[in-house]
């Protein structure tokens, strides 16, 4: 699949079909505040469905009633059983654990499925349902009366099994096994059959099954439909997702990596729909419903033995395009709107050759004799990689034609190429179990890397991979939790534990792993060790160790690279092992260390304790020369060759490239001369490693390992530097947002503008000359697009006045010709100064473009709201929040303006006074969830006990009451949602109100500085950063 979205909350199907209400309740739990203030939004009782051997309304295609079982004797290798249940059902056996016994293999499925898709009979009110049939191939490995397999949320006609089968036939002439009980194990997700008759070991036997179940509506999850609009219709499809455990959900299957099995696959579908699936279709045929309806029958080609969860189909009346890369057909399924519009021609001619390129790079081909690429309108998962029909959301696959900005284009890219990678990582060669999902994840994510390189070559390889992977991973990473990136198998009892390994580490850190590896292996050997990896795992599945034992063979071959111990002993330290190592060079006595990295080290005192070590690859420069690898295997050791002398040009950097997953730690002189080197030849740095450097410190002083003042010092050198990336960093680092918009900053914002301004003019002439003249010649660079938004926005808000015409230029240009004036890059960013620096005639212009912008053109009209909410005008701002909350209908319905507003350094007290004033009227038009955040934008105003005081007398007391009085309304609520032995509402409403009081008390600050300070004050400075990290961590003890 493709890596998680950053926020969102991932919903099970098992999740939503059965514990909406436990849902609620814990939705209580956490948003309080919410739900107190809150109507039940709707929410029903759970429909908690049965499944069972039950007689239902439709047929099963080919179904066949079933004979009444005739009773044999027991077998003689059943599971020892103690007890059994009210029902009959033995307490306690195989259906209690996570993992299927290893008592059946299955060998192959004949699927058919049916659902129930009109193209006439659309509606987001009624439900779909599908029928189906499979006949499973097993084979037989210890003698057992009892099969196991997986099944959820399906309903059965049908359960026969047949065997022993005769070798290389499947007639009528094999005996019939009698099944005497089916029952299901719920926890565990299985269907457990009770055999009259033992199976014998060597033998293989089919099983028929027929069942029916529902085709989910909002959740793309098993079988899902989803309703779109094209050519001005609605319009419906039927796509499937079966990763991680959702096969089990569409038909009775082994639902587990490792047991593999060829499939043929039939769809029964509307003659007006196309079906697709993982194979080239094979054939069709028409088959008559009982009420005379016609309907398809389309057949596909066997697949070759994949996974269960690879298993694809999708039933839609989309157009494509196509392509042939190497012989083998590329299509690409879209909306008739989007294939018309070249929505997909982007992506169709990327495709191609990024097959090419890992066939090439792996020495394999593709196994499929086809590729088909849908783009559904709503897909929650981004993309996934079935094997031949891959499915992505519309947002990760389409571009318009004219679309110019690399950063989009590359995104895509990404994706496909992360999906294309997964066609070797993941479906060739599959993980054994979701322990070690990193095998499929990191690596088709570390590829991701070099197919961006390859259609982009200008772009800076190291710094793509900083951005893009490392930078985020290392920044969520710690020692205090265990989040590793391969797990214990034994760890997993739960199959909801499953979808929690699709995340961050797994992902990011899985590639850091591939990328470290790569370094000191050389790329030549661990693509070899790959190829060699792929080719003897095609079709089948292997373990982490397996990984290490294929680059271990590749080490042992050669002769150059030699390391301190073998493959696994090293990369085991760093999978099986949460967080990371920060290391610690003294440069007086070449002291080396390394420790594990804590957030917040000495606030948390007892934990650092910590008795693993790592094996660390450390690559390193000195004097502007790279050195030799050397490699860190204990707690501590010397290093006589990483001494410096006293000479002002000594100086010497570890993490080279930043190839290593740790971060680098200095003694002072280290540090002291890296600044010297920084401010006299900063070039003579690596790009890379000036990144690092800055992010590192900044990190390392955040989290208490150094003094603030350190990573201050390195930005000294600013004026020399001419990297845009460089200087990205550094502004995210020291202008976050609390540092622009709260209202702690009028201490630091004289210090920065003074600190910066002498520093910041040769950049901005470059980026500045960049926005006047030649955005365009940033185009094959989108970091560095980025981050000219990042230069010019932190430099109007410094006030340089530059920066303040430019804005201004732009903004009179954009009224003139609002179609194409600004570029995209600082669209935001120009508008938004457009509106600060004009009158009502700006603001009047962008409000009557936005509302006057047609439906199609919704996103772009969404970035339009932050800058209609920069005005330094009260009355305007003021003017905007009494129009949106009482006009009907709401252009603005998609965004909360107050919210908005009050994220501007002027808005936030115009939307509190707002609020106070019009409580009731926001309340109606925003409803409970929007509270919370609201009750954030008074508290942002509230830093000293006069003002907690002031709020507490005239809006919060007041607005207890007011929320006292709409106490029958939250009745329904309340009642359902009541945890047992919760008090009334009443006193829940004052604990709220003590609990808000409470938390604005908490946002008291540290005293402020004296006024004439000056930056070169540095422990005014550091007061200052000290107070901002206190109020930080006060902000997250209260959001916790
Ligand atoms: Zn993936």
């Amino acid at each position: 699949m493709s890596p998680p979205c950053g926020s969102g909350i991932y919903v099970s199907r098992g999740v939503a079909l059965l514990s909406a209400g436990l849902t609620v309740a814990l939705l209580l739990a956490l948003v309080a505040l919410a739900a107190l203030y809150g109507n039940c939004a709707g929410v029903q009782p759970s429909e908690q469905h049965i499944p069972g051997v039950t007689d239902t309304a439709s047929t099963p295609p080919g179904g066949q009633e079933q004979a009444r079982p005739t009773g044999t004797p027991e077998a003689a290798h059943e599971p020892v059983v103690a007890t059994t249940s009210q029902d009959g059902r033995p307490l306690s056996g195989p259906w209690n654990h996570s993992r299927l016994p290893p008592w059946l293999v299955p060998l192959h499925y004949d699927l058919e499925l049916w659902p129930r898709l009109w193209p006439n009979n659309l509606s987001y009110t009624e439900s779909v349902t599908f029928t189906g049939r499979v006949n499973i191939t097993v084979r037989c490995t210890v003698a057992t009366s009892r099969l196991l397999l997986h099944s959820f949320f399906l309903t059965y006609k049908q359960a026969e099994v047949w065997g022993p089968l005769t070798l290389g036939t499947r007639n009528a002439t094999v005996g019939r096994v009698p099944v005497d009980n089916v029952w299901f194990a719920q926890d565990t997700q299985y269907m457990v059959l009770d055999l009259g008759q033992v199976l014998q070991p060597g033998s293989r036997y089919e099983l028929h099954l027929g069942f029916s179940g529902q085709v989910l509506q909002y959740i793309s999850e098993g079988l899902f439909l989803d309703l779109y609009t094209d050519q001005g219709q609605l319009r419906g499809l039927i796509a499937s997702q079966m990763e991680a455990t959702f096969a089990r959900t569409v038909f009775p299957c082994f639902d587990e990596p490792a047991l593999k099995a060829t499939f043929n696959i039939t769809i029964i579908h509307h003659p007006g729909y196309t079906a697709l699936s993982n194979m080239p279709q094979l054939g069709q045929s028409e088959r008559i419903d009982v009420n005379g309806s016609r309907w398809m029958v389309t057949t596909f080609y066997t697949t070759p033995r994949m996974p269960t969860y690879l298993v694809a189909l999708a039933i839609c009346d989309f157009d494509h395009v196509s392509r042939t890369e190497r012989g083998k057909e590329i299509r690409i399924w879209a909306r008739k709107d989007a294939i018309a519009n070249g929505n997909v021609d982007f992506a169709m001619n990327a495709t191609g050759p990024i097959f090419s390129f890992l066939e090439d790079l792996f020495n394999i081909s593709y196994s499929l004799p086809k590729t088909d690429i849908i783009a559904l309108p709503h897909f929650d998962n981004r993309a996934m990689e079935n094997w031949g029909l891959l499915t992505f959301d519309e947002s990760s696959l389409l571009l318009e034609p004219d679309e110019e900005l690399t950063e989009k284009r590359a995104r895509v890219l990404a994706v496909i190429a992360h999906e294309v990678g997964h066609q070797w990582f993941g479906n060739l060669v599959t993980m054994s179990w979701w322990n070690n999902v990193w095998l499929n994840e990191g690596l088709a994510s570390y590829f991701e890397l070099g197919i961006i390189n390859y259609f982009y070559p200008k772009l800076q390889r190291n710094e793509i991979f900083f951005f893009n992977f490392l930078h985020g991973v290392l920044r969520e990473d710690h020692s205090q939790e265990s989040r590793t990136v391969s797990t214990n198998v034994e760890n997993f009892t739960e199959t909801n534990e499953i979808k929690e390994l699709f995340n961050i580490y797994t992902y990011h850190k899985g590639a850091c792993m591939a990328r470290m590896l790569c370094s000191f292996l050389s790329q030549n050997l661990f693509i070899s060790a790959l190829q060699s990896y792929l080719d003897t795992f095609s079709y089948s599945n292997a373990e982490q160790g397996d990984l290490w034992r294929h680059f271990q063979m590749a080490i042992d071959e050669q002769n150059i690279i030699h390391l301190p111990t073998t493959v696994k002993s090293i990369m085991d330290s760093w999978t099986y092992q949460g967080g990371f190592p920060v290391i610690t060079l003294n440069v007086s006595t070449g002291v080396v260390k390394q420790e594990p990295f804590y957030l917040e080290k000495t606030k948390n005192p007892t934990l650092v304790s910590h008795n693993n070590t790592w094996i660390v690859p450390i690559f390193w420069m000195k004097n502007g020369t790279t050195q030799p690898l050397v490699w860190l295997d204990r707690s501590s050791m010397v290093f006589p060759e990483m001494q410096l002398s006293d000479s002002d040009s000594d100086w010497l950097t570890l993490n080279f490239n930043m190839t290593g997953y740790y971060r680098v730690n200095y003694d002072e002189l280290g540090w002291k001369k890296l600044n010297q080197q920084l401010e006299k030849d900063p070039k003579a740095i690596p790009v890379i490693n000036r990144l690092q450097l800055l992010n590192d410190a900044f990190v390392l002083s955040e989290n208490n390992y150094i003094e603030i003042e350190t990573a201050l010092d390195l930005t000294k050198y600013l004026a020399e530097e001419d990297e845009i990336l460089v200087w990205f960093e550094v502004l995210v680092n020291l202008i976050n947002r609390d540092v622009i918009s709260d209202v702690n900053n009028y201490a630091i914002y004289p210090l920065l503008k003074k600190y910066l301004l002498k520093r910041i003019n040769s950049i901005w002439n470059t980026c500045s000359t960049l926005i006047r003249k030649n955005v365009a010649a940033l185009q094959d660079n989108y970091l560095a697009l980025l981050s000219v938004e990042k230069v010019f926005e932190t430099a109007c808000w410094l006030g340089l006045e530059d920066c303040l015409q430019l804005s201004k230029e732009l903004f009179r240009k954009w009224m003139a010709d609002p179609e194409t004036a600004i570029p995209h890059p600082i669209q935001r960013v120009a508008l938004c100064n457009g509106i600060a620096l004009g009158s009502v005639k700006e603001w009047d212009f962008l409000f009557s473009f936005y509302v006057n912008i047609t439906k199609k053109e919704e996103e772009r009209g969404s970035r339009l709201i932050p800058a209609m909410c920069c005005s330094k005008e009260p009355w305007i701002l003021n003017r905007f929040m009494a129009y949106v909350v009482t006009v009907n209908p709401n252009p603005f319905n998609k965004t909360n303006v107050i919210e908005a507003v009050a994220a501007s350094e002027v808005g936030q007290y115009v939307a509190k006074d707002f609020l106070l004033n019009n409580w009731a009227t926001v309340w109606e038009r925003y409803g409970p969830e929007s509270v919370d955040a609201l009750v954030w934008v008074i508290g942002r105003t509230v830093s000293t006990d006069l003002q907690v005081m002031e709020c507490l007398q005239h809006w919060l007391l007041p607005g207890c009451y007011f929320l006292r009085r709409h106490h029958k309304r939250m009745n329904g609520c309340r009642i359902y949602n009541k945890p047992s032995g919760s008090e009334g509402d009443e006193s829940s409403a004052w604990m709220l109100c003590a609990v808000t009081c409470g938390w604005m008390l908490f946002r008291q600050s540290p005293p402020p500085p004296r006024e004439n300070s000056d930056v070169k004050d540095s422990s005014t400075f550091r007061l200052i950063f000290r107070a901002q990290e206190n109020l930080q961590m006060k902000r997250t003890d209260c959001q916790a």
